[in-house]
């Protein structure tokens, strides 16, 4: 009670939420009487909105996916909480074969038993990509898009960030979007020619990710990639840290992506961590001042909170509070098919409360509350 609720793309205020380990109802007024076994909390005043979705972090708290452990898993779940993520991708990184499938082998075991933020499914991030666009990947390990790497995990991987333009993607593509829809396919770490680009879209693919970055710029003679996205329809997401992306990048990709804009983190291991020496699919990474870099000077992947991501929108861009709510809640969700994402009867009891910058106050997932600020 008490909160600017963000439902139906709009706010409304002087409503309750009912809640169990799903949302019951969103009510005018309720009548409760003292045998009833109800926990109230006042939001007094702050934002209440569908938990965030992160569908792009590899870690956070000093874990990576790519450790293959359940206890990475579960660092990274209880991690995320504190910066209002509810549920997320685990994202894996272009590495070899055994270490991709031990990755994948843990998310099937564990992913369900983690105890705070759900694990939803994979994002294979590579190996399918083109090495000239390798950014933080180790371009030894790229491979042309095969099914046999996926073939064992079919029901976790629900998206594919794979090149194009490379030998073999066509068929790919074109298989994957006939016999699995459910999985999202994301051009990204590309160099595919605006042509190319345009042609993918036709065979399936439907999102791009981390515009901009890993891709050729915009050129007004070679739009590439980003060309291709900023004149369809395609969903893209975005690193909105003010460092692999521009302000004014955000605020014209915003203008011109509108509702099919999604922001994700790339977070890596040093994400909710102290500035030092990490690493980064068997690469050293260096972190300082709210950036990654490996030796060479590459990003390599980000240490942004979800959160932050949302206020960098809001200050930097036109977007509004309930545009970038619906950026990491409704449309993640309505891509992944997930019943999540929305204050909506039915819906997984994920929500958050935070406050006007975006610094979160309560993180609550299936009702349970998993993070609340002192
Ligand atoms: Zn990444």
């Amino acid at each position: 009670m008490n909160g600017k609720f963000i439902v139906d793309n709009q706010i409304v205020e002087e409503k309750i939420l009912l809640f169990d380990d799903k949302i019951i109802d969103i009510v005018d007024d309720i009548v409760i009487s003292d045998s009833d076994n109800v926990e109230i909390i006042d939001a007094k005043g702050a934002y209440v909105s569908a938990g965030f979705i992160d569908l792009h972090i590899h870690g956070s708290g000093g874990s990576d996916v790519m450790d293959a452990t359940p206890q990475a898993l579960e660092i990274l779940s209880t991690t995320l909480p504190k910066t209002g993520t509810t549920s997320f991708l685990a994202t894996t990184m272009t590495m070899s074969t055994q270490d991709i499938d031990n990755a994948l082998q843990n998310i099937q075991n564990n992913a369900h038993s983690v105890t705070g933020a759900k694990i939803v499914g994979v994002h294979l991030e590579g190996p399918f990509i083109n090495a000239s666009k390798h950014g933080a990947q180790d371009k030894n390990y790229v491979q042309s898009p095969n099914f046999k790497l996926i073939e064992k995990y079919i029901n976790e991987v629900k998206m594919i960030t794979l090149a194009p333009e490379v030998e073999g993607a066509e068929d790919f593509v074109k298989q994957m979007t006939k016999s699995y829809p459910h999985i999202i396919l994301s051009a990204g770490h590309s160099s595919a020619s605006y042509e190319e680009a345009k042609q993918s879209f036709k065979w399936g693919v439907s999102h791009v990710t981390h515009l901009f970055n890993a891709m050729p710029g915009y050129h007004h003679r070679e739009p590439g990639l980003v060309g291709a996205v900023f004149e369809s329809d395609v969903t893209c997401d975005i690193i909105a840290d003010l460092v692999h992306t521009h302000p004014s990048t955000l605020a014209l990709t915003h203008k011109l992506k509108s509702d099919k804009l999604v922001l994700i983190t790339d977070a890596m291991r040093a994400g909710c961590m102290k500035c030092g020496t990490y690493d980064l699919g068997g690469r050293k990474v260096e972190v300082s001042e709210g950036k990654a870099l490996l030796e060479d000077g590459t990003l390599a992947g980000s240490v942004l909170k979800m959160n932050e991501a949302m206020a960098n929108m809001v200050q930097h861009t036109s977007m509004t509070h309930v545009e970038v709510v619906n950026a990491v809640t409704k449309l993640p969700a309505q891509m992944i098919g997930v019943k999540k994402g929305e204050l909506k009867k039915g819906y997984d009891a994920d929500i958050v409360i935070f406050d006007e910058n975006f610094s979160i106050i309560a993180t609550i997932i299936d009702g349970k509350s998993k993070y609340k600020r002192m």
